[in-house]
């Protein structure tokens, strides 16, 4: 779809820190150069944003976007340990992904607060990633669509505030750093659903919302996935600590 450039996002979790960040970052701002079409996204750590953005806008000057893997939903304050929207744009990150399964299954992180995070992610004009995604559990209840909708919904009214700036992932929980990837088909038919629901906010929102898939995402199925009509890239995690896998899956796009 025209209105959606294609959007590869690699998620360094928490690896990549520090030196290594570098050449790992210079080796993706290469790959973006060769495949413009797609827009290129890394998440390192937030101690290795600074590192990464020296990589990405510096000499190399390549048009890879900068991201971080969270954020407090409060500008400022008493929040030991916690890192504001403005303090990642000063470290040269322009995105931020939010609601993430780990975040939320690990961290306690609940719909209301992801959804406040969207919002401050865009006040602070910080284009957020907001994933959503249902358990195993979930899925063999037949809640897929319940899970994911009412994750969604949380969120809408903050995204459809500025329609295309941000971007939602699907990531099935048990896709997730298993090797089990959704078939084309199955995620298929959850983005439509999404889109289906950005389209009850408006048509606008629904057609340059870019959605991108989640989990266990390589470079031997990349393809698949992202010919289906309504996948608009990927948030990859393991494979975007290997630079060739990571510049394979870009060239799949
Ligand atoms: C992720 O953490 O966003 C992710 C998709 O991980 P992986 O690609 O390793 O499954």
């Amino acid at each position: 779809n025209s209105a959606r450039r294609p959007l590869i996002a690699g998620n360094w979790k928490m690896n990549a820190g520090g030196q290594e960040a570098m050449p790992l970052a210079a080796a993706v701002a290469r790959a973006a150069k060769e495949f413009s079409k797609v827009e290129v996204v890394v998440a390192p750590p937030y101690t290795a944003l600074a590192a990464a953005a020296h990589e990405l806008f510096g000499e190399n000057k390549s048009d890879v976007g900068l991201a971080a893997q969270n954020m407090h939903p409060e500008t400022s304050g008493a929040f030991t340990g916690e890192i504001s929207a403005g303090m990642l744009k000063e470290s040269g990150a322009s995105l931020v992904i939010l609601g993430h399964s780990e975040r939320r299954q690990l961290f306690g992180e609940t719909d209301e607060l992801v959804a406040r995070k969207v919002g401050s992610a865009i006040a602070a004009e910080l284009r957020p990633i907001v994933c959503v995604g249902e358990t195993l559990e979930e899925r063999e209840a037949g809640k897929t669509l319940e899970v994911v909708e009412r994750q969604v919904r949380a969120f809408l009214d903050e995204l459809a505030k500025q329609p295309g700036f941000g971007v939602i992932a699907y990531e099935p929980v048990w896709a997730i750093g298993t090797g089990r990837v959704a078939s084309p088909e199955d995620a298929q038919k959850v983005h439509a659903n999404i889109r289906g629901l950005l389209a009850s906010a408006s048509i606008e929102l629904a057609s340059v919302t870019r959605i991108l898939y989640g989990g266990s995402v390589k470079a031997d199925n990349a393809e698949g996935l992202l010919s289906q009509p309504d996948i608009d890239g990927a948030l990859v995690g393991g494979a975007s600590l290997d630079a060739a896998g990571f510049r394979k899956i870009i060239e799949a796009a």
